[in-house]
């Protein structure tokens, strides 16, 4: 059993990993960046260790620093939290070469799902369905006409090393297809330092239905149903909610567990989030990500398990706390993202919080690294802060996340609460009703 654990992480979720460190009684050590010294996981955690200045990749992403901090603390485990180092698989081995432990999958399943092209063809060789498209990576333009000739426009081009949605352009005809690959790859290549590219068929109105699975790592997973993410921007998630509105029992059922004895049989560790595109009754995956995702409390809400807690009970090497049949869906939950952005054009807004208040009550959940007086650092990521509600049905969820969102103060920035304000009012909103180009068209008429 671990007694320390070290989260390489900064803002809500390394506050998360602290959380069910304390519930678990392990110590936690903090690591932060010199512009991180006031910031709210330092002073939660039980230690901390500064571990370099303000850029990301002298501190957060510094493997040496991160290593140098699990010695001198001597911390046992490293939970990397999702981004940064998450899905890292050099990290893994290094952390493992020292006699430490990852809390998540094995470094040859990260680096197995964090290349996209051979994601796809595990996943296919494991009954996974998937998006139809190009047969490996395309190498040259002419493959790209001949690739889309063959599948039918639109296509859509993708970076093999993508995430977060860059280094993807979509081609509706054979005219767009010349730029469409070219700037598809010299994204990728600055995104990623990876040029390599591969082709999907564009699907015209499907909606981002993710399935939350888990393994143990001997041979047994588990599901714990979908998310939907469909409301997007720039093919980033602003709105997530569990149970997909759309998604039948059978469906759920039946998905989850191809999802499910897919992860049995990679003997895969941890939480993972197998993601798919949903259109007329068929699932079509996109890609796997091998670490607790952002929008991770819905489902915590409907099953009342702590994700967090099984990771570190699984990374110990014990079994998972349930097994299937015990994961039965409660209600309705759902999840927005603020974010220190001002509208209309969602730029970047750090700054100073002049006064910061939570909402509370019944179903309501505020995963923020904010407090009064912080000032927000312009180095980072731009979330803030998730709201989570959970009613017992949808319509319930929707109210409480209009009242909470009421109750919510935070100023001295802009933040992204408005949108939600305004999305609340909108029909297709109440109904559930969207795809995931709605938000795109949406803010384009309104905003
Ligand atoms: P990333 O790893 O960058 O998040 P994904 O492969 O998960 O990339 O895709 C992110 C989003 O891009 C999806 O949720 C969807 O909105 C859009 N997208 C990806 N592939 C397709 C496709 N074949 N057709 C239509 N939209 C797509």
């Amino acid at each position: 059993m671990f007694d320390k654990i070290l989260i390489a992480n900064r803002g809500e979720i390394a506050l998360r990993v602290i959380r069910a460190c304390r519930e678990m009684g392990i110590k936690s050590v903090a690591v932060h960046s010199t512009a991180d010294a006031d910031a709210m996981h330092v002073r939660m955690a039980d230690e901390s260790v500064c571990i370099g200045p303000p850029s990301g990749a002298q501190s957060y992403l510094s493997i040496p620093a991160i290593i140098s901090a699990c010695e001198i603390t001597g911390a046992q485990a490293v939970h990397p939290g999702y981004g940064f180092l998450s899905e890292n698989a050099n990290f893994v081995q290094i952390i493992e070469d020292h006699g430490l432990t990852f809390i998540g999958p094995s470094a040859a399943d990260i680096r197995t799902m964090g290349d996209k092209i051979t994601a796809k063809e595990t996943a296919k060789a494991l009954g996974i369905p998937v998006v139809p498209g190009s047969e490996g990576g395309v190498p040259d333009v002419e493959s790209a006409r001949k690739a889309a000739a063959d599948m039918g426009y639109p296509v859509i081009i993708k970076a093999t090393a993508g995430g977060g949605g860059r280094g993807m352009k979509v081609a509706t005809s054979a005219a767009d297809i010349d730029v469409a690959f070219s700037t598809a790859r010299s994204e990728a290549k600055a995104a990623f330092g990876n040029d390599e590219v591969y082709m999907e068929k564009y699907l015209q109105k499907p909606r981002h239905i993710e399935v939350q699975v888990f393994g143990d790592g001997k041979g047994n997973g588990v599901h714990l149903a979908e998310r939907d993410c469909s409301l997007q921007r720039r093919h980033q998630k602003v709105f997530e909610e569990a149970p997909g509105p759309s998604i039948s029992p059978e469906e759920r059922a039946r998905i989850g567990k191809i999802c499910a004895d897919a992860v049995g049989a990679m003997s895969y560790s941890g939480a993972g989030t197998v993601e798919f595109l949903y259109e007329d009754g068929e699932f079509y995956f996109i890609e796997m990500n091998t670490r607790l995702q952002v929008e991770h409390p819905v489902t915590e809400a409907i099953f009342g398990v702590d994700l967090v807690r099984e990771q570190i009970r699984v990374a110990e090497g014990l079994p998972l706390s349930f097994t299937q049949d015990d994961l039965q869906i409660n209600g309705h939950a759902i999840e927005v993202r603020i974010n220190a952005e001002k509208l209309p054009n969602f730029s970047p807004c750090p700054g100073k919080i002049t006064a910061y208040h939570a909402p509370g009550g019944l179903g309501v959940r505020m995963d923020s690294a904010l407090y009064d007086g912080y000032s927000i650092p312009p180095y980072y990521d731009s979330l803030i802060g998730k709201l989570i509600v959970h009613g017992r049905d949808r319509p319930e969820a929707l109210a409480r996340l209009s009242r909470a969102l009421g109750e919510l103060i935070v100023d001295g920035i802009d933040t992204t609460v408005p949108l939600f304000d305004a999305l609340l009012q909108e029909p297709d909103v109440q109904s559930g009703d969207y795809g995931i180009h709605w938000l795109e068209h949406w803010l384009e008429e309104n905003l």
